[in-house]
């Protein structure tokens, strides 16, 4: 039986497009996985958390977190004010 954290790793990111990421490591970075999957839906979202980066220092995250809507405190599209945070 997968874990959820395997099962979102797993996923497209057209299936969380209503999900968001957050990179920590010198700052904390939020991506709407909606953008990302305009580009490249069919990619998961594990490729994307492998090549994330920081921008400041260039290394890897100290940590990623995936964040429904609207628990991001997001403009534009509405959302849930009880979202979930799941790290990855
Ligand atoms: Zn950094």
């Amino acid at each position: 039986m997968p874990t959820l954290r395997e099962l979102i790793l797993a996923a497209k990111l057209a299936d969380l497009a209503d999900h968001w990421l957050e990179a920590r490591c010198c700052g904390a970075t939020r991506l709407p996985l909606a953008m990302l999957a305009d580009q490249r839906a069919g990619v998961t979202v594990r490729a994307v958390v492998d090549r994330l980066r920081c921008r400041q220092c260039g290394g890897k995250p100290a940590s990623v977190v995936l964040i429904e809507h609207g628990a991001a405190g997001a403009t534009g599209r509405g959302g849930s004010p009880e979202g979930w945070r799941l790290a990855l």
